[in-house]
């Protein structure tokens, strides 16, 4: 599953980009931290968790549905082959919102059938048990069962997403099941240990195209009109990789390697899918030849689908992938550079899960990392490697400071973790999950080397096909390929949560050899007197500048692993040393103050990821008081102009932080404005507003970025061209081009008053396209005037904007206005839960209140939970006011020492 890229849309248009400032940033939160022990007894322990008795086994299910668009719901039939284990007189499934009509069973075809004695519905646990008065011996049975279900309008189970196509009004239907939501559609052993075999059959409308894991293979006209679809059975795969969806699309294909690839639309969209069945090609056979197994299903599409999920942006199932339109279709009218990179990324993550995650999937929810973690580092590795104009390598620094952000708060958890319920398997998709598992993931490569790493990988998958996997059984293969102990490192890092810390003392040189002592400690944002756990950590040292090499790790770059909380290196050369050269370690590295000051004076002879990792190390550990916060500002003054597209993105989205850090010191703020100004305006000056012929891709990127921040940090001209442009582009084309329209349309969604408000929301009316119409709906919450803020939340309780949108609207007025949005969605929580997932309500509301800096804003947030949520659904909420404690704390403490550095460095 691909986390929700609105949440990071939203972020990217305001300031708050993926790598974002801790000051700003409060992505919504996580799960009790679960002691190291425990994860390694669950680690150790060979019986998989499940929540079903342990009497039956499915191994196939026939499955019949006749969904009912119109009145939003559906009948099906199931037929169950499974094995009684141990006698019983009851057979217990995962149901939810389901009605049975009947259930029996035989032990196979003309044997006598046995009508359940009773059916047993438990709503909370989300169960139906069916009792049977003759005991079930242990052999094989089919189970048929009879009953009706619920189409819901939020994306789990089975769903309606209703748009506008050619200005006549469309409903589509689509699934989503994971993590545990197939029992919605089909009773089921909802869980992914289970996995079975699938045989699916739909009757629809004339008409309409359905679409399930497996091709059609057969399509029957019904006496009344409608068709009998059926589909081929499925691979034995785990319930939450199901899928069906049913609309008026349109479907392209293509052939790669014996395997039909497909993108389907809504009508009328194919054009815009062209893009995402290029990349599936070029991704089908990279994959084909990484993983040593052929994908082995004979068709793979890629479904777009117009709205929103709170939760997530796209989904794996196996064969038929699912993709919000934002996050696929390039729309030539709106289409940026890096919408194009978010469409290939994203299909390189889902399609990355059909081997891991669909092919071989976690025994159970405690090692969703080896999915998530997996398809991240997959999807960054790929794109690096076929898009190398996009720099892809360089996004590696702000991965790991999206995770390091959560992981240095008391309210962590480690990367494998001990998951109890489907709340906490939901909680579970997070930063931890996805971003420190691909930083972990991408040091463990470095430290055995690509081709040992791709070995082991290899012989996993081929061990581990079509069935399931503990972490351990990734360490066993990789540690056989590469002859060399990986697993105890692989432990310390994956069953233990937390940032290593390294401390680097001043160095020695001599005889042109440079000595420097090593520590290792532990990085934490809000327990200073923590003491440290202890890992082994693989280090990479060089010396930069003198006699050292700059631009060049491979040359003179030293390795060790520090272990037992310190080691010597002696590193070639002299000069500024470097540690975490290429930053492909998990850990974060404090300077003694002459070493720092030293990195700073060479700053511009780095290479551009090292420039990125010392900005992120200086800003955090500035923040956090382990080094004066000035050293960021340093390097920020010291950065040259032509630095790399990426480090001018960092720079500026780091003082957009602390611009919103000053929000209310007009003073503090002013100076930092002009300090703002004053570096990016001679940036911009180079990238312009029209794009150089043969422009590199990443300038694209710089240029929506400081055209956003100069925005607001009150850069006069660029808001002036911003709007003169935008009044221009209804009569000139050339005013807003697609690569200029999202950044200017920013500006002013930013900086509305209540005519160009309304301006914008008789735009988002009137629009045509549903892609379009939902960017245009979002931009209404953006205004920073809280009146104009007001007016959105209020307009996204409505009808209007349509199902998925009204809670998109209420994300984006909380990243300027927190409190407000909060309040206000605590105040209509009724009509707010109606507008989000159900899988996401727990996360959905710390998600709001967490960007706060207002000390009673922890109170509501504990008043919620207290009065919401489970005790196990209260992660988010818990690091939500972690972060809100945090942020207070650095706007008291920090924020004027940088006050006092701008004033030193005024004029
Ligand atoms: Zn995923």
């Amino acid at each position: 599953m691909q986390r929700s890229l609105i949440s990071l849309a939203v972020m990217a248009l305001l300031g708050w980009s993926a790598s974002a400032p801790a000051l700003v940033a409060a992505s919504p939160a996580t799960i009790t931290a679960a002691a190291t022990a425990a994860a390694k007894a669950a680690q150790a322990n060979q019986q998989v968790t499940t929540q079903l008795p342990r009497n039956a086994v499915p191994t196939h299910y026939a499955v019949s549905l006749t969904p009912d668009a119109a009145s939003s719901s559906f009948s099906a039939s199931v037929t169950i082959a499974l094995d009684v284990k141990q006698a019983s007189s009851s057979l217990t499934l995962q149901a939810a919102d389901l009605k049975f009509s009947a259930a029996a069973i035989s032990a196979g075809p003309g044997k006598a059938l046995q009508q359940a004695s009773k059916i047993e519905v438990d709503a909370d646990k989300q169960t139906a048990t069916f009792h049977f008065a003759q005991a079930l011996q242990p052999g094989s049975y089919q189970l048929k069962l009879d009953y009706t279900g619920v189409i819901g309008t939020q994306a789990s189970g089975l769903f309606s997403l209703d748009y506008e196509n050619g200005g006549v009004r469309k409903r589509a239907l689509y699934t989503q099941f994971e993590n545990s939501d197939a029992r919605r559609v089909i009773p089921s052993w909802d869980e992914p240990f289970y996995k079975a075999t699938f045989a699916l059959e739909a009757t629809v409308p004339a008409g309409q195209m359905a679409v399930s894991n497996m091709p059609v293979t057969s399509t029957t006209k019904l006496a009344d009109g409608r068709e009998l679809v059926r589909f081929a059975t499925s691979p034995k795969m785990s319930t939450y990789l199901l899928f069906f969806g049913l609309g008026e699309f349109d479907r392209a294909t293509s052939v790669v390697d014996g395997v039909e690839l497909g993108v389907v639309t809504q009508k009328g969209s194919l054009a815009q899918a062209q893009f995402a069945l290029d990349s599936s090609r070029d991704v089908l056979k990279e994959y084909n030849d990484y993983f040593g197994v052929k994908y082995p299903l004979p068709k793979l599409d890629n479904v777009a689908a117009p709205g929103r999920s709170q939760f997530f942006g796209a989904m794996e199932n196996w064969g038929a992938i699912f993709t919000f339109e934002y996050a696929m279709l390039l729309d030539p009218r709106t289409a940026t550079q890096s919408d194009k990179e978010t469409s290939f990324l994203v299909a390189a993550h889902e399609m990355a899960h059909q081997w891991f995650g669909d092919l071989v999937t976690m025994a159970w929810w405690d090692d969703l990392w080896l999915n998530e973690g997996f398809a991240s580092w997959m999807e960054s590795r790929t794109t690096t490697r076929l898009h190398p104009e996009w720099r892809w390598e360089l996004r590696a620094v702000g991965t790991r400071e999206g995770a390091m952000e959560r992981d240095a708060l008391a309210t962590t958890h480690p990367i494998v973790q001990r998951i109890a319920t489907v709340e906490q398997a939901s909680q579970a998709f997070d930063s931890i999950t996805y971003s420190k598992g691909e930083a972990v993931i991408r040091m463990l490569e470095n430290y055995v080397g690509d081709e040992a790493w791709r070995a082991g990988v290899r012989s996993y998958m081929a061990k581990h096909a079509y069935g399931n996997t503990v972490s351990d059984d990734l360490w066993r293969e990789v540690e056989k390929s590469a002859r060399k102990p990986i697993t105890a490192i692989a432990h310390d890092f994956t069953l233990q949560p937390g940032v290593p810390l390294i401390r680097v003392a001043d160095a020695v040189c001599k005889n042109g050899k440079t000595t420097i002592q090593l520590t290792q400690g532990e990085f934490s944002k809000d327990q200073q007197d923590k003491k440290p756990l202890s890992w082994r950590v693989p280090v990479i040292a060089q010396t930069v500048g003198a006699s050292g090499n700059a631009n060049a790790h491979s040359s003179n770059a030293v390795r060790t692993v520090v272990s037992g909380g310190k080691a010597s290196m002696t590193l070639p050369g002299c000069g500024a040393v470097l540690v975490n050269a290429g930053q492909s370690g998990y850990y974060r590295t404090l300077y003694a103050p002459k070493a720092f000051n030293a990195l700073t004076r060479e700053f511009s002879r780095m290479p551009a990821i090292d420039q990125l990792g010392l900005l992120a190390d200086s800003w955090a550990l500035g923040m956090a008081g382990q080094m004066p916060a000035s050293g960021f500002m340093d390097l920020a003054n010291n950065a040259p102009v032509d630095a790399a597209p990426q480090v001018w993105q960092r720079i500026a989205d780091a003082l957009l932080g602390l611009h919103d850090g000053f929000e209310d010191k007009p003073e503090q703020r002013a100076a930092l404005d002009r300090f703002a100004r004053a570096r990016l305006a001679p940036v911009f000056a180079r990238v312009g507003w029209t794009a150089a012929k043969d422009e590199a891709a990443p300038v694209a990127n710089l240029r929506e970025t400081l055209i956003r921040v100069l925005g607001e940090v009150g850069d006069k001209a660029v808001i002036a061209e911003a709007r003169r442009r935008y009044a221009a582009a209804a009569t000139d084309k050339e005013a807003m081009p697609a690569a200029l329209r999202r950044p200017i349309l920013g500006v002013i969604a930013v900086n509305a008053d209540a005519a160009t408000w309304q301006q914008l929301h008789a735009a988002a009316k009137a629009e045509q396209s549903s892609m379009i119409k939902a960017e245009l709906y979002d931009l209404l919450g953006a205004a920073n005037d809280p009146a104009l803020a007001q007016r959105a939340l209020d307009l996204a309780l409505t009808d209007e904007p349509g199902a998925t949108a009204g809670a998109s609207i209420i994300r984006y007025v909380a990243n300027t206005h927190p409190d407000l949005a909060f309040d206000f969605a605590i105040a209509h929580r009724a009509q707010v839960d109606k507008i989000v997932d159900g899988s996401s309500r727990s996360r959905y509301f710390p998600g709001l209140g967490g960007r706060s800096a207002d000390p009673a804003m922890i109170g509501k947030l504990q008043a919620y939970a207290k009065q919401y949520l489970s005790a196990d659904a209260q992660g988010d909420t818990r690091t939500a006011i972690a972060s809100i404690a945090y942020r207070i704390k650095v706007r008291a403490q920090r924020l004027p020492q940088i006050d006092a550095w701008l004033k030193q460095h005024a004029g």
